[in-house]
């Protein structure tokens, strides 16, 4: 019997799940077609249930920096689970874990545990609620710092409003605590603090944005916005959840760190990479602020899963091996790969702009962009977006897998050697092509 098509798979799917999908973008709906259904991963590849190897841009959204089931983490994955799923219990591995993570990371000196970034941001604002005594969070717009609820608000462009929902089912009154500012822009995020800083608990900001495609933050901005919180009593959380151990072994604030640039956040959050592909994520920050947590503070925290040995281990095993040389690795793959598309984007006449924050880059399509850095979320969304349908689909058809929404950053791996990247380069001509045509 054959194995079914992807569109069986994904027919079927969709009479069993919402969307036939278990996280929206994964559906495919901003670039139309019908999703792959993956079935293994190896190295800088992909496999999909049709048999069909794609060289991945997505790495899983991120925490396939080593490439995928590199097999130091698939042993010590292996390992862990012949000894135990799940025990509800303190286990030696979470020390590690979090000894590794305050090792590259100065401003961690605490770290807790937990299964998602969703968690780790969550937890991390009610912390910083509960150490000021205060009620109201700043995000900028554009930032994506998972789905709880006050954290879906967008505002729209201009000034910094009291943000709507951004989803059916948030109550409105939590979503009045959220205040939503234009990103990189210090005027507007100085008025809100002159007009409300009493009552702001906290600014939490992806240490450089990369949920609205990447924008990073300018010189000495995180820098900045800790200055000024700080000024009015406020904790700053630098949300690295993407950014944490991809762009540096320090992640961005490794990257800014020893610079006049440098910055210490009070909290940081970390996901994607510290759990090596396994749901880890984690809070930490100044030992005084963590130290509020429950069992030693007032603020709870908790769960079943949290610090599981077998995703520990992955994460532990990841960090590892994520040595100088993988940094190396992945930057010069992401220059090469990203001068490439933006050479064949000019040879076919279309206007655009590379965004890079260390080895994480996008494109934003149209005059504008290609005019100027683009800073905000306002511009990336005024961009020529019809643009990357055609160009992802073209792709796709030539075996290369893209994040299939021009407001994602694309991700490479250390195993992305010579042949996977010769593979990108020879289908980029005629993707640069259609995207011209669109
Ligand atoms: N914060 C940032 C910066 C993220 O990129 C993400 C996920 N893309 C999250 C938080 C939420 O993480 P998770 O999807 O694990 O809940």
């Amino acid at each position: 019997m054959n194995a079914p098509t992807n569109d069986e798979l994904f027919a079927r799917a969709q009479a069993a799940i919402p969307g036939g999908v278990n996280s929206p973008v994964r559906a495919f709906r901003s670039v139309g077609g019908t999703p792959r259904f993956l079935v293994s991963a190896r190295g800088p590849y992909v496999t999909d249930a049709e048999g069909r190897e794609y060289v991945d841009l997505v790495a899983g959204w991120g925490p396939a920096i080593l490439g995928h089931a590199d097999p130091r983490v698939i042993e010590a994955v292996t390992d862990a689970a012949a000894r135990g799923l799940s025990f509800g219990a303190s286990t030696p591995a979470e020390t590690e874990l979090a000894e590794l993570v305050e090792a590259r990371v100065g401003p961690v000196e605490k770290l807790r545990l937990v299964s998602t970034g969703t968690e780790a941001t969550m937890s991390a604002i009610r912390l910083a609620r509960g150490f000021t005594g205060r009620d109201l969070l700043v995000k900028f717009a554009g930032h994506y710092h998972g789905h709880s609820d006050g954290l879906l608000a967008e505002a729209g462009s201009g000034l910094a409003t009291f943000a709507l929902p951004g989803s059916a089912g948030v109550p409105a009154d939590i979503a009045a605590l959220t205040l939503v500012v234009p990103y990189n822009d210090l005027d507007a995020l100085a008025a809100v603090f002159a007009e409300l800083g009493d009552r702001i608990a906290a600014v939490i900001t992806e240490a450089a944005a990369a949920n609205m495609g990447v924008v990073p933050p300018v010189a000495g901005f995180n820098r900045a916005v800790v200055e000024l919180a700080h000024a009015h009593g406020a904790l700053v959380i630098s949300d690295e959840v993407l950014t944490g151990f991809r762009v540096s072994a320090a992640g961005w604030w490794g990257l800014e760190d020893g610079t006049d640039a440098a910055y210490t956040p009070d909290l940081m959050t970390f996901g994607k990479v510290i759990g090596g592909g396994m749901p880890v994520a984690a809070l930490g920050g100044r030992a005084e602020i963590m130290e509020q947590l429950a069992p030693l503070g007032p603020v709870y925290q908790a769960g079943t899963l949290s610090g599981n040995p077998v995703a520990v281990a992955a994460g532990v095993a990841t960090l590892r091996a994520a040595d100088a040389s993988v940094y190396r690795s992945l930057d010069a793959t992401a220059e090469t790969i990203s001068d490439a598309v933006s050479a064949a984007l000019d040879a076919a006449g279309v206007a655009h702009r590379v965004q890079h924050a260390g080895s994480l880059f996008s494109f934003v399509f149209g005059d504008e962009a290609a005019a100027a850095p683009v800073r905000d979320y306002a511009t990336v969304q005024r961009q020529e977006s019809w643009r990357y349908a055609p160009f992802f689909h073209a792709m796709l058809d030539a075996g290369i897998s893209l994040p299939p929404s021009v407001f994602e950053a694309w991700f490479v791996t250390a195993a992305h050697d010579d042949t996977a990247i010769a593979r990108v380069l020879e289908a980029l001509p005629a993707a640069a092509r259609a995207a011209a045509s669109a």
